[in-house]
């Protein structure tokens, strides 16, 4: 076997990215490695190759980056136990240190001591990536590379809704990220009855409907606030699902929602956000829960019946694919005023 492998790695503090040779990853006792497939880009990764406030104070270069990934195990280390050579995998991409309170009591997805992988430890934008044995998750050999790449996002999405018990409900989701426009296609098939989608890139909009919500808003043409009032004959929706991190949907939603509701805060802001907490929050009476990753690993099963029951199909927002050593055509796409891209995924 060869030594080495094409890679993406940040190699400096700054924008930009490098195409290098790498060496190929020696598992250690508990890691397996995996052949990457496809890996898909997430809006984190982005955040990486722009190299924004939050990059430069988390990214330590030279790493190579990217998260999301499937793949076929080609080694796997003395220890590792229930994974083998040929199964396909895609990873938790958070990495529980197994000691601390959290991983101790079931909580594992807010380990104290998580490491990210393609964020704190080098990642899959490369034709080989080592993870340890129990981030590993078993994909049916059926499932497609591409689709097995956004189980992690999807794993979000999935999770946030879930939380929010929809079934019965009126919902309205902000945000048009693929994990938004996911988060609406999982409320759809968990029963939401009234499901409203508000967002503002007019293709990513286009992609939302075909997960048949009732009304899609976009918020650069019509005040969210007046419409989902009028939706709900002034009651505001029952469930507030908030995937775009920005500071005026989350007031948009808080005013959207109904008293007694839930707000479910998934998106993460760029800074600090100013909340009204006695108006927007403790006079509504609202239920607010927050999420963060995916339940280790009850999502993920969650996930592959999902998927592997055709009850969701994640394929129409995986619009386009790229060559690895391409990622910067790619980011471009998803860098554009206009993004007219949903999920792009890449070939190593
Ligand atoms: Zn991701
Ligand atoms: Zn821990």
């Amino acid at each position: 076997m060869t030594t080495t492998m094409k890679a993406i790695q940040k190699t400096q503090p700054g924008p930009g990215v490098k195409l290098i040779d790498a060496p190929i990853p020696t598992p250690t006792s508990h890691q397996v490695l995996v052949k990457v497939k496809i890996t898909s880009i997430c809006g984190t990764d982005v955040h990486i190759y722009n190299w924004d406030k939050w990059a430069a104070n988390r990214i330590r270069p030279p790493m190579i980056f990217g998260h999301e990934f499937s793949g076929e195990v080609v080694e796997i280390g003395s220890q590792v136990e229930h994974i083998a050579v040929g199964d396909h995998v895609s990873a938790e991409t958070h990495i529980p240190c197994g000691g601390c309170f959290q991983c101790r009591t079931g909580q594992m997805h807010i380990c104290k001591d998580v490491e990210i992988l393609g964020v704190d430890r080098d990642g899959c934008f490369a034709e080989y990536v080592a993870i340890p044995e129990i981030c590993c998750i078993k994909n049916d050999k059926s499932l497609p590379w591409d689709v097995a790449s956004v189980q992690e996002p999807f794993g979000n999405a999935v999770f946030t809704v879930s939380e929010s018990a929809v079934a019965g409900k009126s919902v309205a989701v902000f945000g048009d990220g693929p994990i938004g426009i996911f988060a609406v296609a999982i409320a759809r098939a968990y029963g939401a009855t009234k499901l409203i989608a508000c967002g503002m890139q007019p293709f990513r909009l286009e992609l939302i409907k075909k997960y048949q919500p009732d009304h899609v808003i976009d918020v650069t043409k019509a005040d969210p606030r007046e419409a989902i009032k009028e939706i709900t004959k002034g009651e505001g929706v029952d469930v507030v699902l908030e995937m775009s991190g920005a500071e005026r949907a989350m007031h948009d939603g808080f005013a959207a929602l109904k008293r007694g509701g839930t707000f479910t805060a998934f998106g993460i802001p760029s800074g600090p956000v100013q909340i009204e907490i006695a108006e927007e929050m403790i006079f509504k009476g609202l239920k607010l829960l927050a999420i963060n990753g995916r339940r280790m690993f009850e999502t993920w099963y969650e996930v592959a019946n999902l998927l592997g029951s055709g009850l969701v199909d994640v394929r129409p927002v995986i619009t386009h694919e790229f060559p690895l050593a391409k990622i910067d055509d790619a980011m471009a796409m998803l860098n554009a005023k206009e993004i007219k891209a949903g999920k792009i995924v890449l070939k190593p």
